[in-house]
């Protein structure tokens, strides 16, 4: 995939929790990538810019704009610009990059997707990209947020539970109780990782501990792909 460097527009910024944004940006039609992938957006506070990264949520196939769903951190310094982007602001973008990519000719017959927070949006864009291509294939999708205050996309990704039968999804709560499932991703991970294949986003502890979690259940290292935001 060819990495374009291009000037995008703010199409949209919607609130999704209290602390999470949608940031839809216009791309250029020619802009292409793989379910997965990122971009950095250049981002200037006034006196200083720095490159950030953001998974894109959309899948390839929706042409001509990048969402990203961003976690607001009180005080970090994106966090404070993107917050207040409106619609026609502009930012640069760099991408797309990255290999935490679905591997289209695997032979294994469950996908475990596994995110945490905003972890879940490169997931979110492969489940759409590919689900209906890989009616044969079973997907697991585990997210974790803390309280029900923080789930989002729940609408979306429940309807695409229902009308995929080879879709289960899997929301927890680490901090609270409710009708689902609760306490961390690692304790929703299948007993027998044999002939299964990871996927797992978020942050590096999320990251670190379940994969340890899986080495330990015999998963090949091979069958466990990661990206990881911090
Ligand atoms: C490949 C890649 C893809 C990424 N994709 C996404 C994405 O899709 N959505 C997204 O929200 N972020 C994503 N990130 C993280 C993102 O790039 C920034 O690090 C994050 O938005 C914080 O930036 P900031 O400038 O607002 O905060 P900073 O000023 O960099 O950090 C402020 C403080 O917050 C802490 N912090 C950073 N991230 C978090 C967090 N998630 N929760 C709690 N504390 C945190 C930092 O350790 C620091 O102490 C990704 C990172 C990488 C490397």
């Amino acid at each position: 995939m060819p990495i374009h460097t291009f000037q995008a527009t703010v199409l949209e910024n919607k609130k999704l929790t209290h602390d999470v944004i949608l940031l839809s940006l216009s791309a250029p039609k020619d802009f292409s990538f793989l379910a997965g992938q990122f971009v950095t957006v250049r981002v200037e506070n006034g006196t200083e810019f720095r490159l950030k990264s953001y998974s894109i949520l959309n899948p390839p196939s929706e042409k001509g704009k990048v969402d990203l769903c961003i976690k607001l951190i009180d005080g970090g310094f994106a966090s404070e610009v993107l917050r207040k982007a409106k619609k026609g602001d502009s930012f640069q973008i760099k991408g797309p990059l990255g290999h935490f990519v679905f591997e289209e000719d695997d032979k294994n017959q469950e996908i475990w997707l596994i995110g945490g927070g905003t972890g879940v949006a490169p997931l979110y864009s492969m489940l759409k990209e590919h689900l209906a291509a890989f009616k044969n294939k079973k997907f697991f999708l585990i997210l974790s947020v803390r309280e029900k205050k923080d789930l989002f996309l729940q609408e979306e990704l429940t309807q695409l539970g229902k009308k995929y039968a080879n879709l289960t999804y899997i929301p927890t709560l680490t901090q609270e109780k409710w009708k689902g499932a609760t306490g961390r991703v690692q304790e929703h991970l299948p007993a027998d990782g044999e002939n299964k294949t990871f996927y797992i986003c978020g942050l590096k502890e999320l990251v670190l501990e379940t994969k340890e979690v899986l080495l330990r259940k015999r998963v090949a290292l091979r069958n466990v792909k990661s990206e990881r935001y911090s």
